[in-house]
């Protein structure tokens, strides 16, 4: 089932996400959909606050970063690509335990931010400590784009997004558009769900 995503404004983008157990009502049926809804909306990752459930869950499938026309220069070594191809996986109760490695510059997208795209500053190395969907504990050393996905969604489930990252000047000069996303002037070509907040 395609799930409506939740876009910029919504404050439950806002909250730093709980914990879950293997009890956790529908996991199954919610992992599903978020994968269905991810690939319809052509992403990467998707958080479980961006389908407006502040739980400590995102998923990743790498896959189309892999993906490479044949006239196409390719942006990644063939090792990276080989990594990347098949990558899909479930990060449940995620904690990032170390950053590290000189900070270097990626184009970040998100499906809560339509149509605003920004180079992000984040180090390249992390080691991260997770459940799989299965709840099976994993502890896990990650670089390059693979690393970049998954600090964009564990900023997800931290309540971060990735434009505030960005330079107060870089805000700045997108406050316009991100307030135009909050207030529903959106068009993105996927399911999206406006915040109607409480009169
Ligand atoms: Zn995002």
């Amino acid at each position: 089932m395609i799930l409506p995503i939740v876009v910029y404004g919504d404050p439950v983008l806002r909250k730093v996400c709980s914990a879950i157990d293997k009890n956790y009502e529908g996991l199954d049926e919610l992992i599903k959909n978020m994968f269905d809804t991810m690939y319809k909306a052509n992403g990467v990752g998707l958080a479980a606050p961006q389908v407006g459930k502040p739980i400590r869950l995102f998923i990743i499938d790498a896959t189309p970063f892999s993906e490479v026309d044949e006239d196409e220069e390719p942006e990644y070594t063939p090792e990276q690509m080989k990594q990347m191809n098949g990558f899909k996986k479930v990060f449940i109760n995620a904690r990032i335990l170390e950053e590290e490695g000189e900070e270097w510059k990626f184009n970040e997208g998100c499906l809560s931010i339509p149509k605003i795209r920004e180079d992000v500053m984040r180090q390249p190395n992390i080691t991260i400590e997770y459940y799989d969907e299965h709840f099976k504990k994993h502890t896990d050393t990650y670089d390059g784009v693979i690393a970049r996905v998954i600090q964009h969604e564990y900023d997800h489930i931290e309540g971060r997004l990735f434009t505030d990252r960005l330079s107060p000047f870089k805000r700045k000069l997108i406050s316009g558009k991100l307030s135009d996303i909050a207030k529903g002037k959106i068009t993105a070509d996927y399911k999206t769900k406006l915040y109607q907040a409480k009169k």
